[in-house]
């Protein structure tokens, strides 16, 4: 067996400094600590957490009056923080700043009388959040045929985002789709899915043709690496996402094909070390690893804890 371990794979700058501050956040308050949702889409991550007395919550209520809480990298909608203010929650504010980015867009086009489509997907933390910014005025769109279902009062005056972690691909045949309909429609000059999402896209992109199967490891709730996944499916290739390496069947190697080894943005790279020793130690697999792209992409940790990273 011959393996092909995609680089760039797993954590990106998001996942990194969202980690990072939940770790310094529990060394410098204590625990119990309060995450609002899942700090990212990561079953070992979200375990390991709450091993060390974390608590993930999906309402305020749940959350002591003045207890500490951190908002997880999909970040959250301004009625969150309006609730937090209110139950005087110290808040340490782990928002990715490429989701920030997208509600900072959404305010802007929302002032300026747009009405907004956001193409994502329905119930994503991230869209829950990004939607919460312009609530009366964003539409959400999830496959091309939504956009002739949208009913818009002035065709003229339409914007467009998208949540992050789409697939480029989906993402371009939406926005092709839009702009046909709306022919005014104005966007970011970049497209918003990031960095990280579009480099691992594009490494499974180029490597999938060369192997007889995909693992993709991720989490089921992982958007990214759901989209990781369908891609190399796309291609025809027989793929997997998996939790870790308790998760492989052996029934689905004769033991001497190659595959294609990645990782979603939030999954850790021990786990995708585990599948590796797995498929050595089960069929000698000799491992190849493949850079389609250097990243050097940092980002500050949150400014309630810069200065507690020293020592
Ligand atoms: S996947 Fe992209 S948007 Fe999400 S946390 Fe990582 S860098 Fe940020």
């Amino acid at each position: 067996m011959r393996i092909i371990l995609a680089r760039p794979r797993g954590f990106c700058a998001g996942v990194n400094v969202a980690i990072e501050s939940l770790e310094l956040a529990i060394r410098a308050f204590g625990t119990p600590i309060y995450v609002y949702h899942e700090i990212v889409h990561n079953t070992w991550v979200v375990q390991r957490f709450r091993d060390q007395g974390v608590v993930f919550v999906s309402d305020l209520e749940e959350v002591p009056e003045g207890a500490h809480l951190l908002y997880s990298a999909h970040g959250v909608s301004p009625e969150v923080r309006h609730k937090a203010a209110q139950r005087r929650l110290v808040i340490i504010d782990a928002t990715c700043p490429l989701v920030t980015k997208v509600h900072a867009q959404a305010v802007r086009y929302a002032r300026a009388g747009y009405t907004i489509v956001l193409i994502g997907h329905a119930g994503h933390d991230e869209v829950v959040g990004t939607m919460g910014e312009a609530a009366g005025s964003m539409l959400l769109v999830q496959a091309p045929e939504d956009v002739e279902r949208l009913e818009i009062a002035d065709p003229a005056k339409v914007a467009y985002l998208t949540q992050t972690t789409l697939s480029v691909d989906d993402a371009a045949r939406i926005i092709r789709r839009l702009r046909k309909r709306f022919p005014q429609i104005v966007g970011p000059s970049r497209k918003d899915i990031c960095y990280a999402t579009q480099n691992r896209q594009e490494a499974v992109r180029r490597l999938c043709g060369e192997a007889n199967v995909t693992l993709v490891v991720g989490s089921q709730n992982s958007s990214n690496s759901q989209r990781l996944a369908e891609l190399a499916r796309s291609a025809g290739v027989p793929t997997h996402l998996i939790d870790g390496a308790a998760d492989i069947d052996p029934a689905w190697f004769q033991g001497d094909e190659t595959v294609l080894l990645t990782a979603g943005a939030s999954a850790p790279e021990n786990v995708v070390q585990q599948c590796v020793t797995l498929l050595q130690q089960r069929f000698a697999a000799r491992v190849e690893t493949r850079t389609v792209c250097e990243e050097d992409v940092r980002f500050l940790l949150p400014k309630e804890l810069r200065g507690r990273d020293e020592g």
